[in-house]
């Protein structure tokens, strides 16, 4: 599904990723982990095609095709959904009208026909029932006002709504609560299956608790120094990143 192949990428002339790889397929969880400040936003902004990143060098395949060719909203169209590419707060704009023309425009981008207004309506109750969101949360303004938890129960209703096969959750250290944690983790849990797949960046492995993923990298200082099981997480937790720091050099 997504190959990387020695990606580099910097900003502003300062090389941040150093050299990544990794491949995910299909039905896989994998989770990136690492200090503040090794490049896993940086990596996560690059596959979503933040134009302020610049790609020096590697590659990225995703569903066959060239990921670093694609504008953003082609990436959308072949399926990759990133939970930080709408945080923006809309007055005005309801989360509702603002799913519509998510949906209808992937749709369009994969040649198929628009959603009616019943089919539409249909696909919200069921994605709201999944994520437990409610009604009125749906008709306030798109982020406006909405706490930490809501946002984060908005992405996932994005996630829901928008059937991606890769979703990368950039999980920064902010306002991840325990309640936050939950909704995230549901989320993905009864989104997962075997035909797509999720790349959870976290600084925190209390998440992969309940995320149980089924590859784990460590990226430090723009590279991947280590990668396993779930068990490579509960050993950062137990030794933290002075750790790794200490086996990287
Ligand atoms: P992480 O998400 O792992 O904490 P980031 O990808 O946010 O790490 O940052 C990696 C490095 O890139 C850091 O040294 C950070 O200071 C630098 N960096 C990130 N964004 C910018 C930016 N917009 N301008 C300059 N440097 C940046
Ligand atoms: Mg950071
Ligand atoms: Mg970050």
């Amino acid at each position: 599904m997504l190959t990387i192949k020695d990606l580099r990428a910097g900003i502003e002339g300062k090389e941040i990723l150093k050299g990544i790889n990794l491949q995910i397929n299909p039905g896989e969880v994998h989770a990136i982990m690492g200090p503040n400040g090794s490049g896993k936003s940086t990596l996560a902004s690059v596959l979503a095609g933040k134009e302020d990143y610049e790609v020096t060098g590697g590659s990225v395949e995703f569903m066959g095709k060239n990921l670093l060719e694609l504008s953003p909203e082609e990436r959308a169209g072949e399926g990759l959904f990133l939970s930080f590419q709408y945080p923006i707060e809309i007055p005005g704009l309801s989360t509702t009208n603002f799913m519509k023309t998510a949906v209808n425009e992937i749709r369009k981008y994969r040649g198929q026909e628009e959603l009616d207004a019943v089919s539409f309506l249909k696909m919200m109750k069921e994605k709201m029932a999944l994520v437990e969101i409610d009604q009125a949360m749906l008709s306030r303004s798109l982020n406006e006002g909405f706490s930490g938890g809501e946002k984060k129960r908005n992405e996932i209703f994005q996630m829901a709504m928008l059937e991606p096969k890769l979703a990368i959750l950039d999980e920064t250290d902010s306002g991840l609560d325990i309640d936050a944690i939950r909704i995230v983790a549901n989320g993905v849990n009864k989104l997962r299956n075997s035909e797509n797949a999720v790349l959870c960046v976290t600084h925190y492995q209390r998440l992969l608790n309940y995320i149980v993923p089924d590859y784990v990298h460590v990226l430090y200082n723009g590279r991947i120094v280590k990668s396993g099981t779930k068990e490579l997480a509960l050993e950062l937790e137990e030794k933290g990143y002075d750790f790794i720091k200490t086996m990287a050099v």
